[in-house]
């Protein structure tokens, strides 16, 4: 059985379930597991896609969860989505590929883990006869696919805090006009890091997490990380079995190009992992500096990538470190304090050795968004734009080059008027929200005023 553990190494080692309620380490780390299994044998392009996550994630659940429940938990997962093959590929081009994971409820790639994600939970939660407070930000797509795979289960109250007025109108309406009586969003007055920076301190408040059951379903939760994992296995299996791949990533918080880089690990022949920046390009800095520092946001027409403080990049600080628990949380530290860190040096030459950045501004976005259309046909999103324009600069001949579509172009409908002219209905399954009547409150960005909004547990004391 897998434990997973803390990046800050001063938490308990905990079991899958327990790890997945915790979300965050009660020492401020984030979970990783103790061993990355081998890919199984058994693995074949011509699985269903659920088939195949099922056997891609089985190790790092098994004990918490019986076989059976849990594959017939991702069957339900996957059968969700719109598109037959869940996760299909697109050729654009010779070795050139769209892997297109906008198929969920809520039109982006978030969706394939919150989907799971509010099953597992619901389950684990069954189990304990336990009830949570799921808080999370947002900077526009976690929270909708969040909202979406927790409205109305019994067990859960689920709190999303994006940054006001810096997500799209879709990404804002698909949370807001959700009907739930146990769904509250709240806009702060302040950026995605804001957000960000106020479910961690709630976290980091041992009272309140106690008191309101805090759960976490941001990036910082394992099992998101571990459920992307599933379609990178996919995609290359299809692609050229047995061959290298390559893979761009549109990049904010570092989920999404992390489960690939998992993937990797656990023996998946991966050439280029192509970490794709807009404007916010902590990352890329990272990358060319071998510095974090950070700088304000920028807003940018890929609104799901305006981030600075990459929370992920934690995890991939740690195994770099081969484990140097303190190491990492010294560097945050100095980090937090000052703006900036140096990254040791070993560390950083592990990290350059797996991982390549690039940055794409939002006139390079437009621009691509208007070359694929022309020449394809095809309309994307401009977060997908980032990642494939990056891919195609950074690409090495010789390999396939599969870039992740992260968004359908309707969510940001926009961006696609501007750069190709077209107007993109919202397709089906996302239902009327334009018309919706939209519920959520705005507030400044602190703690208390967060705090007001979680329902506490108990009411034998009344500290505060
Ligand atoms: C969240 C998101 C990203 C960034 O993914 P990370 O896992 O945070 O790096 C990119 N594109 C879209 C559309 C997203 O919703």
């Amino acid at each position: 059985m897998i434990t997973y553990r803390s990046t800050r190494g001063r938490a308990p080692e905990l079991a899958f379930g327990d790890a997945l309620l915790a979300g965050l380490a009660s020492d401020g780390g984030l979970y990783v597991p103790t061993q990355i299994p081998e890919l199984d044998p058994s693995l074949d392009a011509a699985m269903p896609y659920h088939e195949l996550a099922t056997t891609v994630m089985w190790p790092f659940v098994e004990g918490s969860i019986e076989r059976d429940r849990f594959a017939a938990m991702v069957e339900d997962t996957y059968t969700v989505f719109s598109h037959p093959d869940v996760a299909p590929l697109f050729e654009l081009g010779a070795d050139e590929w769209l892997c297109d994971l906008s198929y969920g409820p809520t039109l982006a790639f978030k969706d394939f883990a919150l989907q799971l994600l509010g099953r597992l939970l619901d389950h684990q939660l069954e189990q304990l006869d336990q009830r949570v407070t799921v808080i999370g930000a947002t900077s526009g797509d976690t929270g909708s696919a969040a909202i979406h795979a927790l409205a109305n289960r019994d067990r859960i109250h689920v709190v999303i805090l994006h940054p006001e007025g810096r997500v799209s109108d879709v990404q804002r309406r698909q949370m807001t006009t959700v009907d739930a009586p146990n769904v509250t969003n709240l806009a702060v007055q302040g950026t995605f890091d804001d957000c960000q920076d106020l479910v961690k301190a709630a976290f980091g408040d041992e009272d309140l997490r106690r008191r309101a059951a805090l759960a976490a379903v941001n990036s910082i939760n394992w099992a998101r990380v571990m459920a992307q994992t599933a379609y990178y296995v996919s995609a290359a299996l299809r692609v050229a079995p047995g061959r290298r791949v390559s893979f761009s990533v549109p990049t904010g918080n570092f989920g999404n190009v992390l489960s690939a880089w998992y993937a990797k690990r656990m023996g998946l022949p991966i050439e280029q992992l192509i970490v794709a920046s807009n404007r916010n390009d902590v990352l890329t800095r990272v990358m060319e500096t071998g510095s974090l520092t950070a700088e304000e946001v920028i807003p940018s027409l890929s609104p799901s990538m305006d981030i600075q403080i990459s929370s992920n990049f934690e995890r991939l600080l740690f195994e770099a470190s081969g484990g140097d628990a303190a190491g990492v949380e010294d560097l945050l530290a100095r980090f937090r304090s000052t703006g900036a860190a140096r990254v040791d040096s070993a560390w950083m030459a592990r990290i350059r050795s797996e991982f390549e950045g690039g940055r794409l501004d939002d006139d390079g976005t437009l621009v691509e968004m208007k070359r694929v259309y022309h020449e394809h046909g095809t309309l994307i999103d401009p977060h997908t734009a980032v990642g494939m324009a990056v891919g195609r600069e950074l690409h090495r001949a010789g390999t396939p080059l599969i870039v992740m579509g992260t968004a359908d172009p309707a969510k940001f409908a926009d961006a696609v008027k501007e750069a190709t002219g077209e107007v993109v209905p919202l397709p089906e399954r996302a239902g009327n929200v334009m018309e919706l009547p939209e519920r959520f409150d705005v507030i400044p960005a602190s703690l208390d005023a967060v705090r007001a909004y979680l329902p506490l547990q108990s009411d034998t004391d009344d500290g505060d």
